[in-house]
């Protein structure tokens, strides 16, 4: 086969796979859902020719499988329209049209060079990127610098699945799968609650009796604590090293930009007695003489909006002189809101290394000025943006 499209966590509506099938010779599908697989479905070669999806649904998701099979980057999401429907998305798959707006043979064609610091993996994302005025800088807690929580989404999605799974109205489990993924990486870097409310819709759109949201979190946070309490236990016992469970470089990149008079800020969409707990347990706590913020049980009181927003009033702050890391959509587009400065941390948390493309993607998406794997690379990243 020649190339592979993946339609993913849905079994596709049976006309597209026809019509991809027809169109595009050495096209295979791609549908076995897998949940271990940072794409969410195993590329094997089969197509899959049957639904049980709602039309409609089974297309959107596709859609956005494709998208991220085909690491075509999400537009903006002011700019986005709505779901495709039927309509757009077979006219997507012919050889040279558009999905969302974006070419589906770019990859292969036209997409532009991927520019990089020179000799790094530091990749230029804006070639304007304003330098040497940056005072205050605010990071994301959890993918950013923080490992502890790494595989949350395999706690939190099979979760929500299992909940809509009960309602009257429920789909296939995998159109679930597809439905819940997409909500919950669009609401990545927002509390917690976001995802939980989100739940509470969705619920109700089946035809079910939602419980509370909090109570849905509470629940989450039990399943997750699970999996993650022995590595929190570890750090303050001392059985495991802060380094084990920090993006590579954090410390060094932290050091370096302290050392250059930034004030540092921690906010995360974790609860604040967690974020607190396990920067601590990671030695972090001193860096951020800013302040630590996580999320509250009265969640409308806090946002990394808010604060990015406060920042600015209460230091009369100029969009360059403002910097965020983050490895979410939302940090991502509340700097970029304000002007800032945003360095995406596209960081592979399962293998430790490397570039997470679908992270890589959506940041872009959300205007990542630049992207990064890690800090192993603090020194060339500082020097660039303090020359
Ligand atoms: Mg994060």
């Amino acid at each position: 086969m020649a190339r592979l499209a993946g339609v993913g966590d849905v079994r596709p509506e049976p006309t597209v796979v026809r019509l991809l099938a027809d169109r595009q010779p050495g096209v295979a599908l791609a549908s076995h859902w897998r949940p271990t697989s940072p794409i969410g479905f195993t590329p094997a070669a089969h197509p899959v020719a049957d639904s049980h999806a709602a039309p409609d649904h089974g297309l959107m998701t596709a859609a956005f499988n494709l998208e991220r099979w085909l690491s075509i980057p999400p537009l903006p999401r002011s700019r986005r329209a709505k779901p495709p429907g039927a309509g757009q998305l077979t006219t997507a798959l012919t050889p040279h049209t558009i999905i969302r707006g974006r070419s589906l043979c770019a990859k292969d064609d036209t997409m532009p060079e991927r520019a990089y610091l020179p000799g790094t993996s530091i990749e230029l994302c804006n070639p304007a990127i304003p330098q040497g005025q940056i005072r205050f800088c605010l990071f994301d807690f959890d993918g950013t610098l923080s490992l502890i929580r790494e595989g949350w989404q395999d706690v939190m999605v099979p979760m929500m699945v299992e909940v809509l799974s009960g309602t009257p109205r429920a789909e296939s489990r995998e159109a679930l799968f597809g439905v819940v993924r997409d909500y919950v990486d669009r609401l990545t870097g927002k509390q917690t609650i976001y995802q939980m409310l989100q739940l509470v819709e969705e619920v109700k759109k089946r035809g079910g009796t939602p419980k509370d949201a909090l109570a849905y979190k509470h629940d989450y946070l039990a399943l997750l604590w699970e999996r993650i309490q022995h590595r929190v236990a570890d750090l303050k016992a001392g059985r495991a090293q802060p380094d084990e469970y920090l993006v590579a470089g954090s410390v060094k990149l932290l050091t370096g930009l302290r050392d250059r008079g930034v004030t540092l800020y921690l906010a995360s969409g974790t609860d604040m007695p967690c974020v607190l707990d396990e920067a601590e347990a990671l030695g972090l706590t001193g860096y951020f003489d800013g302040g630590i913020y996580g999320a509250l049980d009265n969640w409308e009181s806090f946002s990394k909006r808010m604060l990015i927003q406060d920042l600015v009033q209460r230091f009369q702050l100029r969009g360059p002189q403002f910097l965020t890391f983050g490895d979410g959509f939302v940090e991502i587009e509340n700097c970029k809101e304000v002007g800032g400065i945003a360095v995406g941390v596209a960081s592979d948390e399962a293998r430790r290394s490397g570039v997470d493309e679908w992270k890589r993607n959506r940041l872009i998406g959300a205007g990542a000025d630049m992207i990064i794997p890690d800090f192993r690379e603090a020194d060339a990243l500082l020097g660039y943006l303090f020359p």
